[in-house]
């Protein structure tokens, strides 16, 4: 994965994918989780998140309660020790993020604590969620972060537009 060449296409791309984002706030088609999950198989034979780890490197997951109890016993350590060598609570949401940047779990480009990582990096990028309109602002933001969505968005938009009228 060429994380470069990726900015340069991200930044040229993300105000169409935006708009059409937002659109899709508006106007869904009704078998819009049919052309995901057949978009986003696409997306999967084309992207190997094990050459890219972008989202490791760039965003930080939120920690819950129960991430941190389950990953601070798997590295043998309280609760409290966890929290205050690997994280910091976010002043306006009140959630536990990384304090580094790439994640601290991040080992040549591979996650160390795969097996008990946390839920928002188990469920990261998010493509299934249903209804998946309702996650178009996180769509949004990870345009820039993760490849993986910025190719489906990018097919979306193409098959959406050819197939209903308004989506330009
Ligand atoms: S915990 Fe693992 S998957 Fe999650 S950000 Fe860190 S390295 Fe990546
Ligand atoms: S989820 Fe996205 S950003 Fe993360 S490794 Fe896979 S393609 Fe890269």
């Amino acid at each position: 994965m060429d994380l470069k060449k990726f900015r340069a296409e991200a930044s040229r791309k993300k105000t169409r994918l935006t708009k059409f984002l937002k659109k899709l706030d508006k106007v869904v088609p009704t078998d819009i989780h049919e052309i995901v999950t057949v978009t986003d198989a696409t997306v999967w034979r084309d992207i190997d998140c094990t050459h890219c780890a972008n989202c490791c490197k760039t965003m930080t997951p939120t920690f819950t309660p129960k991430d941190i109890k389950r990953i601070s016993a798997h590295l043998g350590m309280d609760a409290k020790a966890f929290k205050a060598k690997w994280l910091t609570k976010e002043e306006d949401t009140g959630d536990w993020v990384n304090v580094l940047q790439p994640c601290q779990f991040l080992v040549n480009n591979m996650c160390s604590i795969y097996e008990v990582r946390p839920a928002d990096c188990a469920e990261f990028p998010h493509h299934n969620k249903k209804p998946f309109d309702d996650y178009n602002d996180t769509f949004t933001n990870n345009l820039v972060h993760c490849p993986a969505t910025l190719t489906l968005v990018d097919r979306l938009h193409k098959v959406i537009r050819r197939e209903y009228e308004g989506y330009d």
